[in-house]
This record gives structure tokens, sequence and C-alpha cells, in this order.
């Protein structure tokens, strides 16, 4: 890690959104076409020579923005500047000139070289297809300068200048991503987007690689975009770290304070995933989360974490117990997106008649609650599970939502102006302009 100096890339706002639905197939049998948001909205800045981590699960959109910004997909709106210059606006000698000095390093060392080429012709592609060198200013020729230069990368990422003639599958795993990063670093550039790039090794040789990108960094004066899904590996070798759900930023710090003091419920599940070192950090509390990752498709309305979280916040005026409250919206998300079949409830209950409603909410209670109602909110749900035993989840989820409607699905919540901001409603919010993502949708439609 090194000494993190002023923003060399700069991300505003940025989504990439794609349209599903959009065949000619799709329009003769008239279905409507839709966006899927991969990234939708996120704002963060790389200082140079720093190490900013890009951590979520996967489908995130983490792999998306890295590639976003650096034009390998095209964005749907936003800004991204590099050095000072628009990278969205750049075309021709600009272009070019930007994507000698941003690369990128992929998570598969066994696709991502081309299995026909030695190593000497995989690491002198780049010096090519850039028309370099424009002179060797030494008597040799263009070629033979290519191939000391693909020599000299192999020794600098810790392979022998001997192995230029082989091919890719003569060499190990580690040693394929090793020859990834030289290729990465074959036109001296400053800026690498490193998308997962030790996830497919063993884990002795992760630490071996992680080492050797630290050297680099170092010597070169490099600045990475860090990619994972795993906040063990970011640990060790970022400066800051931003936490992606659902194609959003939902917490960005320095890396001490995000491990010290996470402040997202999110940041704070993924790192119950994370085997703790340290003893202080041994009895941290448990929060697990419920439900699936939902689909990007159709991401929830207000906080995209809202139908997983286990803080969501209940209205100011019901007193509730924070678990049950969870189980309450759990019921909700269910009855809302159609995931629970009264059908299925009455053939589990062996009523095919329909006749025994207390058996029909007797079951659901059983499935759904481990915590207890009482006062208004029993009444309320025991409600709801009326107009679900008598098939009618409109009335169900209404219900429901009369009462139980949380901030954190009428509002979206935003990162703060702050050096560790989270997007959550349990911290203070600005309110947000959301100019940006109508305009984002009016494009992709
Ligand atoms: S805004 Fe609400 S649902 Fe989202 S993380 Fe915060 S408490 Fe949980």
């Amino acid at each position: 890690m090194t000494d993190a100096g002023d923003p060399l890339v700069r991300v505003r706002d940025l989504r990439k959104y794609y349209v599903e639905g959009d065949s000619l197939l799709d329009r003769l049998l008239g279905r409507g076409s839709r966006s899927v948001k991969a990234v939708d909205g996120v704002s963060f800045d790389v200082r140079r020579g720093e190490t900013l981590g890009v951590v979520g699960e996967s489908g995130c959109g983490k792999s998306t923005t890295g590639e976003t910004l650096l034009r390998l997909r095209e964005a749907t709106s936003g800004r991204v500047e590099f050095d000072g210059e628009s990278v969205l606006d750049m075309d021709g000698d600009e272009l070019t000139r930007f994507r000698r000095r941003a690369q990128i390093v992929f998570q598969d060392p066994f696709s991502s070289l081309d299995p026909r080429m030695t190593i000497g012709e995989i690491l002198a592609e780049p010096l090519r297809i850039h028309g370099l060198p424009e002179d060797t200013g030494d008597g040799r020729s263009k070629s033979e300068y290519r191939r000391d230069r693909a020599k000299e990368l192999l020794e600098r990422v810790g392979l022998s200048a001997n192995q230029v003639d082989r091919y890719p599958h003569e060499f190990s795993g580690g040693q394929r991503q090793r020859i990834g990063i030289a290729r990465a670093l074959a036109l001296e550039p400053e800026f690498i987007v490193l998308d997962e790039p030790v996830s497919a090794l063993d884990v002795s040789v992760q630490a071996q690689v992680l080492n050797l990108l630290d050297d680099l960094q170092e010597e070169y004066g490099l600045t990475y975009l860090f990619i994972a899904h795993d906040l063990s590996v970011v640990r060790h070798i970022c400066d800051r770290v931003a936490v992606m759900y659902l194609g959003e930023i939902v917490e960005l710090g320095p890396t001490d304070d995000l491990f010290d003091d996470p402040r997202h419920p999110y940041t704070r599940a993924l790192l119950e995933s994370v085997p703790r070192a340290k003893l202080s950090e041994q009895g941290r509390r448990v929060e697990a989360l419920s439900g699936d990752v939902p689909s990007p498709r159709d991401p929830p309305s207000g906080c995209r974490f809202r139908t997983r979280c286990p803080l969501v916040i209940p209205p100011d005026d019901v007193d509730i117990d924070q678990r049950t409250y969870r189980e309450v919206m759990d019921l909700r998300d269910r009855v809302e997106s159609g995931d629970l079949n009264p059908d299925a409830v009455w053939d589990a209950v062996g009523d095919p008649g329909r006749a025994d409603k207390p058996a029909f909410k007797r079951h659901l209670r059983e499935e759904l609650f481990d915590t207890d109602l009482d006062g208004e909110n029993e009444d309320v749900v025991e409600k709801a599970l009326d107009a679900l035993a008598e098939g009618d989840g409109d009335r169900a989820a209404e219900t429901l939502r009369e009462r139980f409607e949380s901030v954190c699905e009428t509002t979206r919540p935003v990162l703060q102006e702050r050096d560790h901001p989270a997007a959550c409603h349990l911290y203070d919010q600005p309110v947000e302009p959301d100019a940006g993502r109508d305009e984002a949708e009016a494009r992709a439609d």
C-alpha cells in the first residue's frame, strides 16, 4: 500500500443498464422490454497510488463497474474522468492513449490467454496493437525489441526469460495470472483494474500474487481498482473499500475503519463470513441475512437491501421487536412477490376443501414466525392471514403495508459526504436527487 494522493479516476453517478426482451421474437410475441440495472448510480474516486477495493456478492455489478469505466462496455449515463479528461467522451487518438494508460487483469488466467500464442507473442501483442515502439533507437528491429520487452516483463513478474517461447498450457494457474499481470504492464499503464485477480487461485498462490501486485504498485507508482467478493483478500491489499449491493455502493471507507466499524448492515453481514483474526472481533454479534439476493431486473424500492436487512426500520408509531418486524416484512415480501402460494399452503395442510382456516394460519405462522406478536401487530397479521386463507393476496399485502410500511422501502438512502459514508437510514440522510436515475431509465427504454 502506498500514500494516496489526489484522484486519478473520478466516477460520478455511473449507470449501466441492459435492455432485456428487445429481440424480434419478443416483439412478435408482444413481450415488453425492461432494463436490468447492473450498475445504478455509483460515484467514487480512485486516488493516485492507492488501491480501492470494490467488494460484493456475485452479480452486484462490481465487474461491470470496472469494465464500464474502462470503456470495455458503454455506459448508460454518468461521468468518468481519468486524469481530468472525460473518458466517456473520448474517441480516436485520445481513446487509444487512454487504453494505454488504463489496463485490466481478468479473473480467469485459464481463459484470458490465447492458447495458440506463445507467451512472447501474448506479451508483445499490446505493443504491436499500439504500434510500439515507434523507434527502437538502438538498431534492434521492432520485433526484437518486443521480444526483449516480453522477456523483461516475464522476469519482472517472477518468471524466467527462457519461458518466452512456451504456451499457456505449460504454466500453472498462478503462473498464468503472473503472465496476465505482465501483459497488463506491457504498455506501462498508470491504472489497472484487477477483476478478481486471485479468486481462481489456491490460497497459497493467492498470497504470492498479492505480494507481487503490492511490489509492482510500489515500483511503478500504480493505481489499482481491486474487485473481489472476498473481504479477507481486500483487507490486506486495499487502502479503501467500497461495498456494492445490487448495482449500488452502500458503504465506502478506509479499510481499517470499514473492518473495525462496519456501518451498513450489509457490510456487517459480509464481515460475518470472514474468519476473525482478532480476539476483540470474535464476540461480534451475528446478524444473519434472510432471503435471497433480489433480481436486478426488478430491484426493491427504497433501500435495495431492505428485503434481507435484519435492521430494517419499523414505522415510528409501531412498537415491535426487531426480529418480529423482520419476520413480518418477510411475510409481506413473499405475499407481494407472489412467492407465497395459498394453494400450496392448503395442500401442505391437507385440506383440499379449504375449510380449516385456523389450520392454514397455524401452518403459516409455524413456517414464518419464530417470535410472538401481540396487540395491534398481532391483529393486523391475523387479518392478513385471513385474507390469504380466502385466496386474496392483494388484500393481505395491503393490510400489512398499511401498518408496517418502512422508510427503508419508501425512500432510497444515499451516501453522505464524508470519509466513511453508508447509504442507510440508520445514519443521517441527505434528500436524494433522483434525476440521474430518471434520465438513465429514459435512455434504456
Ligand atoms: S436503509 Fe433500512 S433496510 Fe437499508 S440497510 Fe439501512 S436499515 Fe437496513
